[in-house]
């Protein structure tokens, strides 16, 4: 029974799956391909140490008071030059900083969608943009994917059903490059497809691309942002690529939007921290920023490989794994009849925990999915991860009637 005092809305925040099988992931000898969390051991601690020392001693009076609702001008201009690395062109007047992406799509929500209208998401998609929009008291349809991303027919089906019942989604949010939780990217050629159509139906489209840097092999690909600045808002982060305990994220928003968004974000933290934020901006102006992330991507490539030829000999027949380009998920589609409830028990007593797909799906869907991430562990224990994982299969199979 919720307490009176809390509001209907207050029971749209969802647990995180993660969470769930936390507590298992925790105990001693058990390797986790449960939390995508990056590896802080690829970032460059000692550099952090120490311009995080040099400037609370030298620019105390900017990094430790208040400063703009928009964020500083050094780490717009860092966050434009950023993107341009990712052959991402964007205007430093459209970036918002945020404490992390997750801020920004929830003021995105906030100054876009009223509660119990309708947003168009990915199949299966990032659960805590599913924490979001239940706060937000929206409903949430969720369109086919395939392994090249979201599928053109199936959003245009679905615009259409909704037209038919009178419904107008306010936004599509999609996750575009090496997704969470699937790990496939939208093809290239989808990719004005996708925004023609959001065009003409008069959706906006919330482009969230926090792995998008994470490539495994050099490569470019048109942001949806790029292709209609005007139509798409990009949320971008530090989070993946320097630390996620900094909390520097953004939007590189429309011109119509800048001014809400601006206000919703004073009304929620007044300002990003300008400490944070200086730090974040430093990397990109001080450091080789490309070298270090291209160094950090080649080792989760090394580790994808790891897990992704590990799990193939285990895998049961007519289960499929994605196969990731980037980022820091794979996702296994078990056969038919298959749970991952049963799973889940079996592969605990094996010392291995996974997150279960049915918490990023549409309600009843997804039982037989889960996500895996091999971005925290090493080569050699995900290569463990996936024997463990074989041994858990194998031990359903034992109990599934014939
Ligand atoms: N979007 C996606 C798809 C993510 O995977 C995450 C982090 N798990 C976020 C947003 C939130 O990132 P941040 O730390 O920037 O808030």
């Amino acid at each position: 029974m919720q307490h009176p005092f809390l509001t209907d809305r207050s029971r749209g925040f969802l647990p995180s799956p993660v969470r769930d099988v936390w507590e298992a992931s925790m105990q001693p000898g058990v390797i986790s391909l449960a939390g995508g969390n990056p590896d802080l051991a690829l970032a460059s601690l000692d550099w952090m140490a120490d311009a995080s020392a040099r400037l609370v001693r030298d620019r105390p009076h900017e990094v430790l008071q208040y400063g703009s609702g928009y964020g500083m001008t050094e780490l717009r201009e860092a966050i434009v030059e950023l993107m341009a690395a990712e052959h991402i062109a964007a205007d430093v007047d459209s970036i918002q900083v945020t404490a992390g992406s997750q801020m920004a799509l929830d003021l995105v929500t906030k100054v876009l969608c009223e509660q119990g209208d309708t947003v168009l998401v990915e199949d299966p998609t990032y659960v805590g943009a599913l924490g979001t929009f239940g706060g937000a008291g929206l409903r949430v349809e969720h369109v086919a994917m395939d392994a090249n991303g979201l599928v053109p027919d199936a959003l245009r089906e679905r615009i259409r059903r909704l037209a038919a019942e009178g419904r107008q989604p306010r936004m599509l949010y999609a996750v575009p490059n090496f997704q969470n939780p699937k790990g496939v990217t939208l093809a290239p050629e989808r990719r004005p497809e996708i925004v023609d159509i959001c065009r003409q139906a008069g959706i906006p489209i919330i482009e969230d691309n926090p792995y998008g840097m994470l490539a495994f092999e050099p490569r470019t690909v048109p942001s949806l942002h790029e292709l209609d600045p005007e139509h798409v808002v990009y949320l971008g982060t530090f989070s993946k690529v320097l630390a996620p305990g900094l909390r520097v994220g953004w939007a590189a928003a429309p011109t119509w939007m800048r001014r809400s968004l601006q206000l919703a974000s004073e009304s929620t933290v007044i300002c990003a921290s300008p400490y944070s934020q200086a730090i974040a901006a430093e990397f990109v102006t001080e450091q080789d920023f490309r070298a270090a992330i291209a160094s950090a991507a080649a080792v989760y490539g090394e580790r994808a490989h790891a897990l992704c030829t590990a799990l193939d000999e285990h895998l049961p027949a007519g289960s499929t794994l994605t196969k990731p380009e980037g980022g820091f998920f794979t996702w296994l589609t078990l056969p038919e009849g298959w749970t991952t409830d049963a799973l889940l028990d079996a592969a605990i007593d094996e010392q291995v925990v996974f997150v279960p797909g049915a918490a990023f799906c549409a309600p009843g869907e997804g039982e037989s999915e889960l996500r895996l991430a091999y971005s925290f562990e090493s080569p050699e224990r995900l290569a463990e991860g996936a024997q463990r994982m074989g041994r858990a299969f194998a031990r359903v199979a034992a109990s599934r009637p014939n």
